[in-house]
């Protein structure tokens, strides 16, 4: 690595190519101020400049985004205030013994963070979520507060009508907010906007599988974030930009092991804990972070018939979503799938990483575990909260696995 001190422009030269990563720098350090913006400036920015543009904002963890674009609308990620925000009024909505992430969802509500937002988007995972929709709508926080209820059913003419109609539920609130009504063309349009999306993130995902090195998971973290903030379209080019980076021999490989980091798909991890993973030792190549964001797994087909405006959404929320502990799962049990992710991403072993308290997570690792005794597969676990703040023992803990691997396996 070069350092020209007069421009500090970073080189970086291998095998005789010189490559200019300043321009990715500047990308990642976008993204980082994007990503954890909890005044949400951009979106409010992009509201302001047309007055039938409306901001919905939607709760973990998948929501399909396609329908509020269509209708004119940007849907925005609402993950908490992480480290960033001190709690104070938050505390005093809950209980001690609940997941940290919906009090400084209530903190920010309170302190006017969400005032230019129209509607709230609560799926439904958890009970903690589902009492977090009845607390903003007692506080009368955007023209709607809807909570969105996943179908349990998964055959089409049970679950997937039930899930058409949830969907044109939320249709008809911005509908009454902003008058746009919701085209096949409208949508087809912001189907082929995600569909890019989802593309340009496992491709992400697929290069840093190879050569992990070339990003570090606190910049994937940061960029995968940003798209919860801005248009998609702005994110798409982001996204492409990266991959542009990334497809080229930079940096140094390290002698780490490769691990997926599971359970952390609500309350999202202080970006200080995904360092240390990685300082202990460890490769980040696949996580349950931001999962809403690569929740589909296919590309969702465009619709040929106003009739059945809302059908691609649900076939492939029906068929094509990743697992999760949030999902009823009886018919394609989540260990299984979670067997086959370790073999297709090759790694070395598991980190299962929970919020405190979170139930769906917590419920689920002792089947997850119990899968991976039985298949010789090695992991870790440990807890933390949104605002952790000390990451000592958890690298010590890590370093402790990275180290037993490389040096018994
Ligand atoms: S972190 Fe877990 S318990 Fe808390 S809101 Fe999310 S899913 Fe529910």
């Amino acid at each position: 690595m070069y350092i020209c001190k007069k421009s500090l422009i970073i080189y970086f030269l291998q095998q005789n190519k010189i490559y200019d990563l300043e321009p990715l720098k500047d990308i990642l350090s976008k993204c980082e101020e994007i990503a954890f913006d909890l005044d949400f400036t951009r979106a409010k920015e992009w509201k302001s400049q047309d007055k039938k543009r409306v901001i919905v904002g939607y709760m973990p963890i998948y929501f399909p985004r396609e329908i509020v674009h269509a209708a004119n609308g940007l849907s925005v990620g609402i993950l908490g205030g992480g480290d960033k925000k001190m709690i104070i009024k938050g505390d005093a909505y809950y209980q001690s013994y609940i997941c940290h992430m919906p009090r400084s969802i209530i903190e920010l509500a309170l302190d006017g963070n969400f005032d230019e937002f129209d509607g709230f988007i609560f799926p439904s995972i958890c009970d903690v979520i589902r009492n977090l929709s009845g607390t903003f709508q007692i506080l009368g926080k955007g023209k709607f507060a809807k909570y969105l209820d996943y179908p349990q059913n998964f055959k089409s003419h049970i679950g997937g009508e039930f899930y058409e109609q949830e969907l044109q539920h939320i249709l008809d609130e911005i509908y009454k907010i902003n008058q746009i009504k919701v085209t096949p063309a409208r949508l087809n349009e912001s189907i082929r906007l995600f569909n890019k999306n989802r593309q340009l993130t496992r491709e992400i995902y697929d290069i840093r599988q190879k050569f992990p090195w070339r990003l570090t998971a606190a910049d994937v973290y940061h960029i995968v974030r940003a798209g919860y903030m801005i248009p998609v379209e702005e994110h798409n080019a982001i996204l492409e930009n990266v991959i542009h980076y990334i497809k080229e021999d930079i940096n140094q490989p390290l002698d780490k092991i490769r691990v997926v980091v599971m359970g952390a798909f609500c309350e999202q991890p202080p970006i200080g804990l995904i360092k240390t993973i990685e300082l202990a030792g460890c490769y980040v190549v696949e996580d349950d972070f931001l999962l809403g964001a690569r929740w589909i797994q296919k590309d969702i087909e465009e619709i040929k018939s106003e009739n059945k405006l809302l059908s691609t959404l649900s076939y492939a929320f029906l068929n094509n979503s990743t697992f999760s502990s949030t999902i009823y799962d009886v018919d394609n049990p989540k260990e299984g799938r979670l067997l086959e992710l370790i073999n297709r991403r090759n790694v070395d072993g598991i980190i299962f990483a929970a919020p405190s308290f979170c139930d769906p997570a917590l419920l689920d690792h002792p089947i997850l575990q119990k899968a991976c005794e039985e298949n010789d597969i090695r992991y870790v676990s440990f807890l933390y909260n949104e605002n952790t703040g000390q990451f000592k023992v958890i690298k010590e803990q890590i370093g402790t696995f990275s180290d037993s691997i490389k040096l018994w396996d």
